[in-house]
């Protein structure tokens, strides 16, 4: 059995740096286990590799191994490729060298800082050579941590890990809740979970089983019902729930059941507040309606699931904007790391909640949106936005809601 932490909360540590710096015996220093490195073979050369770890006292950590790409000619050909969505996704970069600092060191530190990305430059092999001293002023003059190390022989090592602790982004240290502080201390959640057959045979999907995780981290209690079952649920309560939280393909009946008093909202939602920006994607969902037929809208999704049935990406949220557009729409899929390089050929990008990817992955994607100019929404909120239930979806969010009250108010003013 699995004890492994879910991918799309850990840290996310890339490590950049050229060949034969010591990238595999620094990653085996860190975290006390033995990893290797096995992109020198041709073929794979610049796929990177994952390794989730336990790095105490940080707790679950996903190390992305960038071995294959060592040299400027690597990263210059990668840089629309998998390169990018390393550090689309990377949290903290390391930068391993073992003294030489040139084209490809500077490179990936401006790649890094355009991104606001937190570095630290490793110097191992210190054993052997001392960095230069002019090296190290620069980096100073920079405000670029550096650690020196000689990995093999455990040299530095905990310098470095305390370096990587104090370097984490807040957000780690406050991991952000996902209903809990909707629910209060001792409140109640009822968790709507359709089990159609798009639900995996025996168990629940990871929003589901994270927002129950959560209720029960912060002392709060929920009980999970299908939408057939809810109304006899929530007649058993001798008072209503704090918050109903509903699969977004189930809003218009569990709207319908649930009481106009008692707070509603969609798993997706909630994740979009989680992992991406809520109110950009509530405004991203008014797109919707300047579609126009023939327009091309981008469905982006973070994990490979195989679709079954009527998939909500493929075949349901299609067919719910095509009859509402009134003509058919160009619809792309992209899953996982990939997504596109230009988006402008795009009207609209609807992505999924994102449990699998990392929230600095999700808030890039929603920055190139906005740097292309083409509005991001996600699955739960188009969806209640086309049902005419984007009000009631928004409800636990007064921030959010206010924004997009504000809106029709100066629109009603024109
Ligand atoms: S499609 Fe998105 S929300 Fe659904 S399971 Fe995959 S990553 Fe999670």
């Amino acid at each position: 059995m699995t004890q492994a932490a879910p991918k799309g909360f850990r840290l996310h540590i890339g490590i950049f740096g050229r060949r034969n710096v010591g990238k595999s015996s620094l990653l085996n220093a860190l975290t006390r286990q033995q990893v290797s490195i096995v992109s020198d073979q041709a073929g794979t050369t610049t796929d990177p590799v994952e390794k989730p770890m336990e790095l105490l006292p940080l707790g679950p950590v996903l190390f992305i191994d960038t071995a294959g790409i060592d040299d400027v000619g690597a990263l210059g050909q990668m840089r629309i490729g998998k390169t990018r969505q390393v550090f689309d996704r990377t949290d903290i970069g390391l930068l391993v060298t073992d003294g030489i600092w040139g084209e490809f060191e500077e490179q990936i530190a401006r790649e890094l800082s355009a991104r606001k990305i937190p570095l630290i430059a490793v110097f191992n092999k210190t054993d052997l050579a001392e960095p230069a001293p002019s090296i190290l002023e620069q980096l100073q003059h920079r405000s670029i941590p550096f650690v020196r190390t000689a990995a093999a022989s455990g040299l530095g090592i905990e310098p470095l890990r305390e370096v990587l602790i104090r370097t984490v982004p807040a957000e780690f240290i406050n991991q952000p809740v996902i209903a809990a502080d909707l629910v209060g201390q001792g409140g109640l959640a009822v968790l709507v979970v359709p089990i159609d057959k798009e639900a995996p045979k025996g168990r629940l999907i990871l929003p589901q089983v994270q927002t129950i995780r959560d209720l029960l981290d912060h002392n709060a209690m929920c009980i999970v019902t299908t939408e057939n079952t809810l109304p006899e649920a929530l007649e058993k309560l001798k008072t209503p729930p704090a918050l109903v939280v509903t699969d977004s393909q189930a809003f218009a009946k569990v709207a319908e059941i649930v009481p106009a008093g008692v707070k509603m909202t969609g798993f997706s939602v909630l994740y979009s507040r989680l992992k991406g920006d809520l109110t950009t994607q509530m405004l991203g969902a008014l797109a919707v309606d300047a579609l126009r037929p023939h327009d091309r809208v981008l469905i982006a999704e973070s994990c490979t699931h195989h679709p079954i049935g009527d998939d909500i990406g493929r075949v349901k949220i299609p067919k719910w904007l095509t009859r509402r557009v009134g003509g058919p729409l160009q619809f792309t899929t992209v899953q996982g790391h990939d997504f596109p390089e230009d988006l402008t050929p795009y009207k609209l990008v609807i992505h999924c909640g994102a449990c699998m990817g990392n929230r600095r992955e999700m808030l890039t994607r929603i920055l190139r949106c906005q740097q292309a100019g083409v509005p991001i929404t996600n699955y739960g909120l188009v969806i209640a936005y086309t049902l005419g239930l984007f009000e009631r979806a928004l409800e636990p969010f007064p921030e959010t809601l206010a924004v997009y009250q504000n809106m029709l108010g100066e629109l009603q003013k024109k």
